[in-house]
């Protein structure tokens, strides 16, 4: 597969990792292009099909990994499953982008793994448990069941930060991002 560099950013669901992956696509010298996944969870309000996802059942998604169709799936939640489309990253590749990925962790270090001479692997951390509660609270989007599931999650995900690249802890989002697009500048601008 020929094309450009990758970045992967993953984190807990709730550490900002979406916020900054916003940011960085606003900056144009980074040419940058969002890898859209596949999921079977239902949209959220405000979500689009093929803008922010590309929301399909459990069962076309598994008939696509029955055709090999992804380059990484995970089951991150029960029944809610989330893949990478091997048609998407050439679709962004063809068009000559670095391209950005907003993963599961697991699924960050398969990609990592796939494309292993061009990818920096990026975690996002929380301050605190307690505080990832706080914004997923605040973003409004939870039931109290996913809200539990995505912290108890969080844990696990935590503990495989030492596995990435880089750690960017997302206290002060102004200075995540500011530290997050000098790392960018490093990688894509050299
Ligand atoms: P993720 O993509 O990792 O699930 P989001 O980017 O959706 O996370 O952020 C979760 C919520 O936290 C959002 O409402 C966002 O506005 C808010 N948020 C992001 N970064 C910070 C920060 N540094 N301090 C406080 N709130 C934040
Ligand atoms: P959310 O439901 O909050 O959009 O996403 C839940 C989790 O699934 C997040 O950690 C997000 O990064 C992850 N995710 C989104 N797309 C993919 C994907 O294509 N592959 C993997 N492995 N995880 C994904």
């Amino acid at each position: 597969m020929a094309g450009g560099k990758i970045v992967i950013f993953s984190a807990p669901s709730g550490a900002g990792k979406t916020t900054i992956v916003h940011e960085m696509l606003k900056i144009k010298e980074f040419n940058l292009a969002f890898s859209i996944s596949a999921t079977s969870r239902k949209p959220r309000p405000g979500e689009k099909n093929g803008v922010d996802y590309y929301f399909i059942s459990a069962q076309e998604f598994k008939k696509k990994i029955d055709n090999n169709e992804f380059i990484e799936w995970v089951e991150v939640y029960k029944n809610q499953y989330y893949g990478t489309l091997r048609s998407e990253v050439e679709r962004l590749f063809e068009m000559g982008k670095n391209v950005i990925f907003d993963v599961d962790v697991i699924g960050g270090l398969n990609i990592k793994k796939a494309f292993p001479d061009r990818s920096l692997a990026i975690f996002v951390k929380p301050p605190s448990i307690e505080e990832l509660r706080k914004r997923l609270l605040k973003r409004g989007t939870e039931t109290e069941e996913s809200l539990q599931k995505r912290l108890k999650r969080a844990e696990f995900e935590m503990s495989l930060a030492d596995k990435f690249d880089v750690i960017i802890v997302n206290d002060d989002l102004q200075k995540a991002i500011d530290q997050t697009r000098n790392i960018l500048a490093g990688f894509l601008l050299d």
